[in-house]
């Protein structure tokens, strides 16, 4: 099996709704508006050869021990002018991407050239491969992030960088597609009553990311590779703590336990009763042995960060015969709902952001 490995950062914590702000709070919030958005921009980008850079991360990088409990700043009808004013005063289109100060919340909006992740690399320079994966990620559930495009398609996102170095990790609190072919697309940060980490959804409350019945996790933080993303990627990757129990997702037999511990780690291969091969990798135990039958929904080990695994993640990989098949084919698929209870707050957070994501179309 193959089961290649990328080092891309991680989407954060993003964050929560935002409260009822007094007067003041959006004052506030509408200088730092000023103060810290960055608007990068550059038009008439040179056509450069497509790189092959991966859209997927296969290996997201620790959770932040707590949630950030900022927002990002909130337009005002002032800010929205002086964000138009400095707009006007962006640097030459032949200018560096300015670089991001750690934490600042900035908004990126840019025509596509070529794909995601080289609109990304002219927009932010360093920082473009990071918020190119976490983006894409984002619209992988609607198109073909490769087929899909055309030109005149425009992404917009609003993302946040904290940390330096190897601790970097990037945040979208809001992202735009802006698509020929399907239409635009958008998602909203936004962590639903009873979660722990946010997730993304539509305008209408819908969550992007479809989620699997019968999952071998119930609880995760985030699906960070699909097998479509990427061919040499054999598996659907889950973001997850160490420690989050696994379960048979179906019944059948173990047919073997922690083969090839270099790359998969404590690992378990079952078959399910229909013939279907599932492998679970990077464990950190595992609970059942070889020639072992378990009932479906039965804990058979424990997610971890074991093998060629950088951060904690469970790899989820089904087969049938030599053919490897996709979870989302292979599982029913669900798409949950916010409550109404909170739509509202959800409402004016997609307000607020949507200001940000139209303020302007460039390139
Ligand atoms: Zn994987």
């Amino acid at each position: 099996m193959s089961d290649t490995r990328l080092d891309l950062p991680p989407v954060a914590a993003a964050p929560a709704g935002l409260p009822k702000p007094h007067l003041a709070v959006y004052v506030l919030l509408g200088v730092s508006l000023v103060l810290n958005i960055v608007l990068i921009s550059r038009g008439g980008g040179v056509e450069a050869p497509e790189p092959t850079a991966t859209l997927a991360a296969e290996v997201p990088a620790a959770t932040p021990a707590a949630p950030p409990s900022a927002t990002p700043a909130a337009p005002s009808g002032p800010a929205e002018a002086a964000f138009a004013a400095q707009a006007a005063a962006e640097p030459a289109a032949d200018a560096a991407p300015a670089a991001a100060a750690p934490g600042e919340w900035i908004t990126t909006r840019h025509g596509v050239k070529h794909s995601i992740a080289r609109t990304f690399q002219i927009a932010l320079g360093e920082d473009g491969p990071a918020v190119a994966a976490e983006f894409a990620r984002l619209f992988v559930w609607d198109m073909n992030m490769k087929r899909d495009l055309l030109r005149g398609d425009a992404v917009a996102a609003v993302w946040r960088k904290t940390g330096e170095g190897d601790a970097a990790e990037y945040e979208i609190a809001a992202a735009r597609l802006k698509s020929g072919k399907k239409g635009d697309l958008r998602a909203y940060a936004y962590t639903a009553p009873g979660d722990r980490h946010p997730s993304f959804w539509r305008a209408d409350g819908r969550e992007v990311p479809a989620r699997l019945h019968n999952a071998p996790i119930d609880t995760y933080e985030q699906i960070t590779a699909l097998l479509k993303d990427r061919p040499s990627h054999a598996g659907m990757d889950f973001k997850v703590a160490v420690g989050t129990p696994l379960k048979a997702p179906k019944s059948g037999k173990v047919l073997r336990t922690n083969w090839n511990w270099r790359y998969n780690g404590n690992s378990i291969e079952m078959r399910f009763d229909d013939g279907v091969v599932a492998k679970f990798l990077h464990l950190s135990d595992t609970g059942v042995k070889p020639g072992q039958r378990v009932a479906a929904g039965e804990v058979i080990g424990k997610t971890g960060n074991t093998g060629r695994s950088t951060a904690p993640h469970l790899h989820y990989q089904l087969e049938r015969g030599a053919k490897v098949i996709d979870p989302l084919d292979y599982h029913e698929t669900m798409h949950r709902t916010l409550p109404a209870s909170v739509l509202p707050a959800f409402q004016a957070e997609v307000t607020r952001l949507d200001r940000l994501l139209e303020a302007r179309d460039d390139g």
